[in-house]
């Protein structure tokens, strides 16, 4: 018949703990005080983040215990489904064996409520009124949005302003669960006001937006920040996602040759991945893990490494990373979520050191592989998620050349339903492969800083 095979597990089979990656990859390299060049102290991490994420962001330990409060609204949405896409391989015509773990039942409609739940949790235990963060798609901001809503706490989200006209019904959502949206670049604070002042028509990026949500957070002592990507203890929250696949293989009686995720923030990619890197180094069991990136911010296929800041007006730290530079501006592309300059130094240190690979794809390749995923398997994939789809579909295309049966395992980050107005312009044939003009990328590289200490 070749449908569709659900794996489904138990309440009780969500995660107690979390996953450290920073246990996996020893020797990571520390984040640095900009003014000193000297690896970070611990108070300067707190200016910005409860006591106990700091802890897990600086900590080596392999676990983390998930807190009552978090796992409790886990279980809204937790475990996630796992599914094995038999329609999608009869319509390759593919021997492989496609399977996907769908984050898109969480209540926002993708994975980030599974970090924004425990930031949003330990900033109130810390006594924070208020969650001021930016968003690119929207995704992160709805996300605070929903975590915030649950605590009883109020959020203000800065949103990438191309993406806020884009998804309109990602602003409405996070008004619906009390928050307030602004387009980023704003005039509300210094540094929006100095990117308008460049470029009134600055489409935004999230560079410009994490600036502003600092900017807002320092001048406000009630007010706490949240990332949505990018840091240890966010990959680390989004480990339930691996942990919960690993159960499901094995219900499965299976096990992924390959590992699939689309790569913005890489934290989904994180989530998903570095358990499996886990299971590889305890048992031996060999996997490929695969990060899927946009060809127009092709941060791990065409970045470098070095130390750089996460924003455009240079108020974070220094996190040493795969980076197009903290000035670069990617073109306005659907895949709002995955316009990242940098990337989890986790999953550039496993890049870095061989244990993942980088494929870049283009916007309508993507697009493609998402219709044709939504035909076969009843899920519209967000435009994100259709980087991770397209390289699953490549793998698979591969086998069937091949001859071979692998197995392979993606990640659905989340469904498209949000995002139609990408999905009409598909349709209508007027969506181009926005390729990255030498000049962008070379004047981005170009704002990598240089450090003489490291
Ligand atoms: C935010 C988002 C991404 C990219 O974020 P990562 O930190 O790279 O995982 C991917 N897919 C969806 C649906 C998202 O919302």
């Amino acid at each position: 018949m070749g449908e569709q095979i659900k794996f489904q597990l138990r309440e009780d089979d969500i995660p107690w703990t979390w996953q450290n990656g920073a246990a996996d990859l020893p020797g990571m390299a520390p984040i640095l005080d900009p003014a000193t060049a000297a690896p970070l102290k611990r108070d300067d991490l707190a200016r910005t983040m409860p006591q106990q994420l700091v802890d897990q962001e600086l900590s080596t330990a392999p676990e983390f215990e998930i807190p009552e409060a978090v796992r409790e609204i886990y279980r809204q949405w937790r475990p996630t489904p796992m599914f094995r896409a038999r329609r999608l391989e009869k319509a390759l015509g593919t021997p492989a064996r496609i399977y996907y773990k769908y984050e898109g039942v969480a209540p926002t409609g993708s994975f980030k409520p599974n970090s924004a739940v425990p930031q949003v949790y330990y900033n109130k235990l810390a006594g924070r009124q208020r969650l001021v963060v930016e968003t690119g798609a929207g995704q992160w901001g709805s996300a605070i949005a929903f975590a915030a809503a649950l605590f009883d706490m109020t959020a203000k989200v800065y949103m990438v302003k191309v993406s806020y006209q884009q998804k309109p019904y990602r602003r409405s959502i996070m008004e619906a669960f009390g928050t307030e949206c602004t387009p980023s670049p704003s005039s509300e604070t210094a540094a929006g006001r100095a990117v308008l002042a460049e470029n009134p028509d600055h489409p935004g990026s999230l560079g410009v937006a994490k600036s502003e949500a600092l900017q807002a957070v320092f001048a406000d002592g009630s007010s706490g920040y949240a990332r949505g990507s990018a840091l240890n203890h966010v990959c680390a929250h989004q480990s339930v996602i691996g942990q919960e696949a690993i159960k499901q293989m094995d219900l499965a009686d299976d096990y992924p040759d390959i590992v699939i995720g689309c790569a913005g923030g890489g934290s989904n990619l994180a989530g998903l991945s570095l358990p499996f890197l886990r299971e590889k180094q305890r048992t031996g069991k060999d996997v490929r893990l695969i990060a899927a990136e946009p060809v127009a911010c092709p941060t791990l296929t065409q970045g470098r490494i070095a130390y750089d800041y996460a924003d455009t007006r240079q108020l974070t730290p220094l996190f040493r990373t795969h980076t197009l530079g903290h000035r670069f501006i990617p073109p306005a592309v659907h895949a709002g979520g995955l316009r990242a300059h940098n990337i989890a130094p986790l999953v550039s240190r496993a890049v870095e050191d061989g244990l993942m690979e980088a494929v870049a794809l283009r916007q309508t390749e993507c697009f493609q592989a998402g219709v044709m995923f939504a035909r076969s398997e009843g899920i519209v994939p967000a435009p994100e998620s259709t980087h991770a789809v397209r390289a699953a579909v490549d793998e698979a295309l591969r086998c069937r050349e091949e001859g071979v049966a692998k197995t392979i395992l993606f990640g659905l980050s989340g469904h498209g339903n949000f995002d139609m107005a990408a999905y009409e312009q598909y349709f209508a044939g007027r969506l181009r492969d926005d390729t990255l003009s030498a000049e962008a990328l070379a004047s981005g590289l170009a704002s990598i800083p240089q450090l003489a200490a490291v």
